[in-house]
């Protein structure tokens, strides 16, 4: 085993290094820009630049990139060596100022949903120089944002960073209204919880459907699945072991706090949680992580999986976003605190959670609405489409106790006076039992579980942080006119805990009297991407965004567009594997072992009346009639559907015919995959993929 603490880090130019390496003045400068985003004069970006090549260059890198995080949902890079001619034959490796703070991608060929029809196809992007550069196989990395040439936002980091500046400057209004006036900024932390799965790379290599879509689109249940949940926290098998020992080094390599590891619920599932941080790191670390979990898999002769849902009758996989609110000077501000006064603070910081989530829930559904994640949320898997909160009994106890003005009954006060009153301790382990929950108060943090394993962590940070900033803007101004704040303080929380109620829910998510219940109380339940999206752009949330200045009312409509146009081109792509299969694989091997049959009635005969056999070639004959028409009928709702101009009737299509289409034929083929003999069957079936790791 390596020394960790030497190792950690050891590819990141962060704070250490800089300190050790940066003239005074110039780190003095930098940490000014990066704690309360100052400008940065060019000057003193060169010397960081040139500081950042010999580091680099030291430790073997030989080219730079700027890495961001276009639309397509993964990071984008594009390396230049620093080598700088000398006229002479000879160069010296060279890095600006300038090329350290600015960089021209041509933006033409990623998404813009629109953006780049009316604006020139050049873009930009500009460092985040709170996100530490790094080294990824010999390249300096410098994390950036990516704009348009007139500003508009083409990716998923500039909304997070202006939805945190929107945050910080609401909360720390409420805070001053505390007395509360040390902090400079206030910060959103989330750790993102990351489920996989890991298969063998060779039963991957034989499964078109994996490759093209990340998930199996046929494929019969397994004699054994998850039933015996002996997989949960089991012990690692050697292969496993070895490859998230590998994984956590690189990780800790590149800074990134690797904490936690097991075995998920599903055979072949697994987690890694790390230490939480600053949102836009956590959110570039995620995806580093995600990245690294492939390729670590592959170095090891295995494949991961990050589909949110890559086998049907299993476990899929999610990302429990893990969120909260803190000063720069660690005062974390969903922690309830040990006397009245933090108690007050936190008090109205949780019914601005809550009436945000209340008021937002469709944005926040969206903000995880995929076509992956459409195999969970609304499909009797973990969570439900339905947004709730879950605050656990006592929390839950003491917010109707202020709310009704009743006693609450754990504690000895008479009655909850806010500012006056210490609340309950509430025990941590007490606070997280009910997993069903989309969105659950841990302790001093809520958990958003609703996430999908393959996605950004950035949208629904952005969502909560705008949302949770509107409510707070909305508080400060009625309290910072108030002139008796502790009266106005008690009122406005008992009047959000009474006007946000519906949205808490201690029960079963899963239970279908909750999905009525639910609805009886006004609460969207959106089951699929589409009909997500189709509320994406209603006035208030677009007012929302434009208020607060996340997104400009083009870069919302034009996120719109990118997020129907990736639901019809995953259906697309997954009805053309389809498709595939069918023909080049699956209707070959039947009419294989039909052949077969047909000779082997014609070979028994010989004894006597081949009655089994022929039974069974009448079932797979059947069977295969059956595929023909299944198979016609996807063909030809993809070609209706290509025939649909507008995007919301596309993507609507693409859901209730080629998405049922597909479903229906599925049944037929996994039929067929229990009729046929294994011998036949061209494909590694669900028990080989599942168990294909020893
Ligand atoms: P559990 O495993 O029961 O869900 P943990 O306490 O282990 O709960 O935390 C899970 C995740 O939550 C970890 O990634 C952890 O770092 C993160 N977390 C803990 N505190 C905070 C916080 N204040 N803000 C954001 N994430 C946090
Ligand atoms: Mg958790």
């Amino acid at each position: 085993m390596s020394n960790v603490p030497e190792l950690f880090g050891s590819l990141v130019f962060n704070d250490t290094v800089m300190k050790a390496r940066l003239p005074k003045d110039i780190y003095r400068a930098l940490q000014k820009t990066i704690k309360e985003g100052s400008h940065l004069e060019l000057d003193v970006a060169n010397v960081v630049a040139a500081s950042m090549k010999d580091w680099a260059t030291e430790l073997g890198a030989t080219h730079f990139t700027h890495w961001f995080q276009p639309m397509t949902g993964i990071t984008a890079e594009k390396h230049d060596s620093f080598i700088s001619p000398q006229g002479d034959g000879t160069v010296i490796m060279e890095f600006s100022g300038k090329e350290l703070v600015r960089g021209e991608p041509d933006a033409s060929s990623f998404p813009s949903g629109g953006l780049r029809a009316t604006f020139e196809a050049r873009g930009y992007t500009a460092w985040d120089p709170t996100s530490y550069a790094f080294i990824k196989d010999g390249t300096l990395c410098v994390p950036t944002a990516f704009c348009s040439y007139t500003g508009e936002a083409l990716d998923k980091k500039t909304p997070l960073l202006r939805s945190m500046d929107a945050i910080s400057k609401q909360a720390l209004r409420i805070l001053k209204l505390f007395g509360n006036t040390a902090p400079k900024r206030v910060l959103t932390t989330v750790g993102p919880e990351q489920e996989y799965f890991i298969i063998d790379k060779d039963v991957y290599l034989q499964r078109p459907d994996l490759i093209y879509t990340g998930r199996t689109l046929v494929g019969a249940r397994p004699p054994k699945g998850q039933e015996l949940e002996d997989h949960y926290f089991g012990a690692l098998k050697p292969q496993i072991a070895a490859y998230m020992h590998d994984l956590d080094e690189e990780l800790w390599k590149l800074g990134i706090l690797s904490k936690t590891k097991h075995n998920e619920v599903a055979p072949a599932q697994h987690e890694l949680a790390p230490i939480f941080s600053t949102t836009n790191i956590a959110a570039d670390h995620n995806q580093l992580t995600m990245e690294l979990m492939r390729k670590v898999a592959d170095r090891h002769g295995l494949t991961c999986l990050l589909h949110e849902k890559p086998f049907a009758g299993i476990n899929g996989s999610g990302k429990h976003n893990n969120w909260s609110i803190s000063t720069d000077n660690g005062q974390n501000l969903l922690d309830p605190g040990d006397t009245p006064f933090e108690n007050a603070q936190f008090l109205l910081f949780l019914v601005a959670v809550i009436k945000a989530v209340n008021k937002y829930q469709d944005l926040l559904r969206i903000s995880v609405a995929s076509a992956g994640n459409d195999h969970r949320l609304g499909a009797n898997e973990a969570p439900p489409a339905i947004i709730s909160i879950f605050l656990g009994e006592e929390l839950g106890g003491v917010l109707d106790a202020l709310a009704d003005g009743t006693p609450y009954v754990g504690v000895e006060h008479v009655s909850m006076e806010i500012g006056a009153t210490v609340l309950p301790h509430f025990p941590k382990d007490t606070t997280d039992r009910n997993r069903t929950s989309p969105f659950a108060f841990t302790g001093n943090k809520f958990e958003f579980r609703a996430l999908g394993s393959s996605q950004s962590i950035a949208e629904p940070n952005v969502v909560l942080n705008t949302a949770v900033a509107d409510i707070l803007d909305e508080f400060a101004n009625q309290l910072e006119a108030s002139t008796d704040f502790i009266g106005d303080l008690n009122r406005l929380v008992k009047a959000t805990i009474l006007e946000n109620r519906r949205i808490i829910f201690n029960g079963n998510g899963y239970d279908d009297a909750w999905v009525i219940e639910a609805e009886k109380r006004g609460l969207s339940n959106l089951k699929t991407t589409p009909e997500a999206l189709v509320k994406y752009l209603t006035e208030q949330n677009v007012d929302l965004f434009v208020r607060h200045g996340v997104y400009t009312h083009k870069e919302i409509e034009s996120r719109h567009e990118i997020y129907l146009e990736n639901y019809a081109k995953t259906i697309n792509i997954e009805a053309l594997t389809l498709i595939d299969l069918a023909n080049q694989k699956i209707i070959p091997a039947v009419n294989g072992y039909l052949t077969e049959l047909a000779a082997t009635v014609a070979a028994v005969s010989a004894f006597g009346e081949p009655t089994a056999q022929k039974k069974l070639g009448a079932k797979v004959s059947a069977l295969a009639n059956e595929l023909y028409t299944k198979l016609s009928a996807l063909e030809t709702a993809l070609i209706d559907v290509h025939g649909i101009e507008d995007s919301v009737d596309a993507a609507f299509a693409f859901r209730e015919r080629v998405f049922t289409a597909m479903a229906e034929l599925r049944i037929v083929v996994d039929e067929l995959e229990l009729t046929v003999g294994s011998d036949w069957w061209p494909l590694p079936t669900y028990g080989e993929i599942l168990y294909s790791v020893i």
